[in-house]
């Protein structure tokens, strides 16, 4: 057992933003939980190429909207690892429609994996994290921008920034930062997966710095806040978007 390093689980890390959090969360020295749902295959070919750079992880199946699921995922870590400092609760899904056009399925998928799954993780973790933790969710910029045919997404999204501000106080005393990091339009499947190109060069241009996010963009603002520099931010939505809001 290697108790030495600090231990993040980042939930949703097979692919898109979570990988690249994973992948610098581990150069930057922590020992990561790469959980996915699905993608065993990705989780564990990152997992192996964070080894072959000489970092430390290992891959975690758990369906963020299944709490004993997630409890199970927290008990592998503690286990293997002697316990938890840092939660990046970067799982999600997005599904589009106006109001008028979303159906119950929509609904329901989003509010379970989205804010369900951020609760179910936000608990094990406020109860678990070690003096000194960091928990990170990742919300979106368009709870500020709302556009048409966002409604339930952004909802689920500016649910869990309530979460962050209120576990944040919730935790008073125990030396553990609650921030959001709310990226704007990042170039990964959730966003480019079956847009029109003119919809994709639109939203690459709208920020003023003129092009698409990266994931590594985002995995850079997580690390500050999950390093010694992002001590005292606390409380704070980071919107890291390029300044389209
Ligand atoms: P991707 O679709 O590229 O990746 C989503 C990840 O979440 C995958 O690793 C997937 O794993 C995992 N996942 C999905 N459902 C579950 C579940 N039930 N339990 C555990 N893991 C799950 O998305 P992004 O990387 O783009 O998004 C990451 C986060 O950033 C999301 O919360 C998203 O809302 C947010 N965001 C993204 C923006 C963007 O433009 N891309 C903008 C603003 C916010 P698997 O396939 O193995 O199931």
């Amino acid at each position: 057992m290697n108790t030495d390093k600090k231990v993040a689980i980042v939930t949703g890390a097979s692919r898109g933003i979570g990988a690249a959090i994973a992948e610098r969360l581990a150069k930057d020295g922590f020992t990561v939980v790469v959980n996915y749902a699905g993608g065993a295959a990705e989780a564990e070919a990152l997992v192996a190429k964070i080894e072959a750079a000489g970092g430390s992880a290992i891959p975690a199946q758990a369906d963020v909207s299944d709490p004993a699921a997630v409890a199970r995922m927290f008990d592998a870590a503690q286990a293997a690892f002697g316990g938890v400092d840092v939660l990046v609760n970067n799982a999600g899904i997005m599904k589009l429609a106006t109001l008028a056009e979303s159906d119950d399925a929509l609904f329901d998928s989003q509010v379970a994996i989205n804010l369900k799954g951020s609760f179910n993780t936000l608990r094990e973790a406020a109860k678990r994290l070690r003096e000194g933790g960091r928990i990170i969710n990742l919300s979106s910029s368009v709870v500020g921008l709302r556009p048409a045919s966002y409604a339930v997404y952004a909802a689920t999204k500016a649910g869990v920034e309530a979460m962050t501000h209120i576990l944040t106080k919730e935790l008073r005393g125990r030396n553990i930062t609650v921030n959001a990091i709310a990226p704007g339009p990042t170039a990964t499947a959730l966003f480019l997966d079956g847009k029109p190109q003119s919809v994709i060069d639109t939203l690459t241009k709208a920020a003023p710095l003129e092009r698409l996010g990266q994931p590594e963009d985002i995995a850079g603002a997580v690390a500050f806040l999950a390093g010694p520099d992002g001590s005292w931010i606390n409380g704070q939505v980071l919107r890291a978007n390029g300044g389209i809001i």
